[in-house]
């Protein structure tokens, strides 16, 4: 077992080792404090998503010089002095506010060997000259910058102070149950964003407090917005005048209701499929001035630069009179590369390509007693599976095993195992070239 352990351990530092030093990265297993993989999985499979997680280790390197500065503005006024009292994420004296999006810039950076323990001991610790050299025409550190600053690309670490800060922020994930990582997904996004924009907002506010902090508040774009958010268009034709209504919403990620063996194109081409809008359902038309019976479908019409698919597998199921909070194992295939097709006819950018790079798993029976695990794509292109603690080279075939369970009750290998697939992240295939070129929006330094 220990021998195991070793050789996986070395394979993973070899691995590590082969690649050019800047695209070197490190593979570490995270801590569980008590059904915390609803947490651990998203954390990997963010910390897989490259744009992501280089513009997190930025923002760990302004974070740092903000510490070490003690933030004062241009004009003088220090960000922390602008904070109100009743501010849920006020700190301390410091003058700079820690919040879930600080947490997880410290666990990416541990979790990149930029600071912390590393599996060896000594804590690690970068200058912060170092880190600040940015590239200058992004805004963006350069791949030679975030390079791991270690000499063991493995290691363990603990997110005690991330887990503790999402506890403190949201009353959702405050006690010690089990969660949903779909849920947590979207609430890390969300609060990464809004914080984002609060930030901004006081940088406005304290380099012309004249404007009160909302002049450019509107046109202002999150890495997370940048990264995720994708347009969709709501189009409704009336039926009695065939007038088209269309409505534009965003979204950070697409949820796709399933069926028994079936594929992620074909759960896209049913998400955009035409609804019926009749009897008690009917759509009040504008023109006509009446409920109609109408037909409803939705279009992307901006596709991500990431592209985050859930899977509906949890839902309410009538049996014997009674409903059921169920697990759907239903095999859905999904392909390493995708192309969207469920897209408007004024899209932008419309043949995208994407390529798989992280699947958060579902493993076991039901939505409250089940756990999660990552495979997630390293930067020489090697699978590996994230379980907590546990880190393993994968083979590229474990990607089928997820696929879920055939009515005759096997999955694609023969095997009668519930691990499903329920989070698949793809990224543009495009996305690496035209990444950081045109990103003038970065998050305000103090
Ligand atoms: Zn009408």
């Amino acid at each position: 077992m220990a021998n195991g352990a070793v050789t996986m351990r070395s394979r993973l530092e070899n691995h590590a080792r082969s690649l050019p030093s800047s695209r070197r990265e490190r593979y570490c297993g995270l801590v569980n404090y008590g059904n915390t993989c609803y947490a651990n999985s998203i954390i990997q499979a963010l910390y897989f998503c490259e744009p992501f997680r280089r513009e997190v280790l930025t923002f760990f390197a302004e974070l740092q010089r903000r510490r070490e500065r003690g933030r004062r503005t241009k004009s003088g006024v220090a960000l922390g002095d602008l904070i109100p009292d009743n501010y849920p994420y006020r700190n301390n004296q410091a003058g700079y506010r820690e919040n879930v999006l600080t947490a997880l810039a410290d666990l990416f950076a541990e979790l990149h060997g930029l600071k912390g323990k590393n599996s060896n001991g000594p804590v690690v610790s970068v200058s912060v000259a170092a880190l600040a050299r940015h590239s200058p025409n992004t805004g963006v550190l350069d791949g030679t910058v975030l390079a791991p600053q270690t000499a063991t690309y493995t290691g363990l670490v603990e997110p005690r102070n991330f887990i503790a800060r999402v506890r403190q922020t949201s009353d959702l994930f405050a006690g010690y149950m089990h969660h949903d990582s779909h849920e947590f997904l979207n609430f890390l996004l969300n609060q990464c964003s809004e914080l984002l924009k609060e930030e901004h907002r006081m940088h406005l506010l304290a380099s012309e407090p004249s404007q009160g902090g909302v002049s450019s508040e509107e046109q202002f774009t999150t890495f997370v917005e940048r990264i995720f958010q994708g347009e969709l268009v709501n189009e409704t034709r009336c039926l009695g005048c065939e007038t088209i209504t269309r409505r534009e919403e965003h979204f950070l990620d697409l949820s796709l209701d399933i069926e028994q063996h079936s594929s992620i194109s074909a759960c896209l081409r049913n998400f955009s499929a035409h609804e019926m809008l009749r009897s008690g359902d009917k759509f009040y038309c504008n023109v006509c001035r009446t409920l109609q019976e109408a037909e409803k479908r939705m279009l992307i019409r901006r596709v991500p630069q990431v592209l985050a698919l859930h899977l509906k597998r949890f839902k309410f199921l009538e049996a014997n009179m009674k409903l059921l909070y169920k697990k759907l194992n239903y095999r859905i295939s999904f392909p390493m590369e995708l192309r969207v097709c469920n897209v408007s006819d004024d899209a932008e950018d419309v043949d995208g390509l994407y390529e798989l790079f992280s699947v958060v798993v579902h493993v076991g029976a039901g939505p409250s007693h089940g756990h999660y695990v990552t495979l997630a794509k390293s930067s020489g292109g090697i699978w590996m599976l994230y379980d907590d603690d546990q880190v393993e080279v994968v083979e590229d075939y474990s990607l089928q095993e997820v696929f879920g369970i055939s009515e005759s009750g096997q999955s694609v290998t023969g095997s009668c195992s519930s691990d499903c697939g329920y989070i698949l992240f793809y990224i543009r295939r495009d996305a690496e070239s035209s990444n950081g070129a045109n990103d003038c929006e970065h998050h305000p330094v103090a």
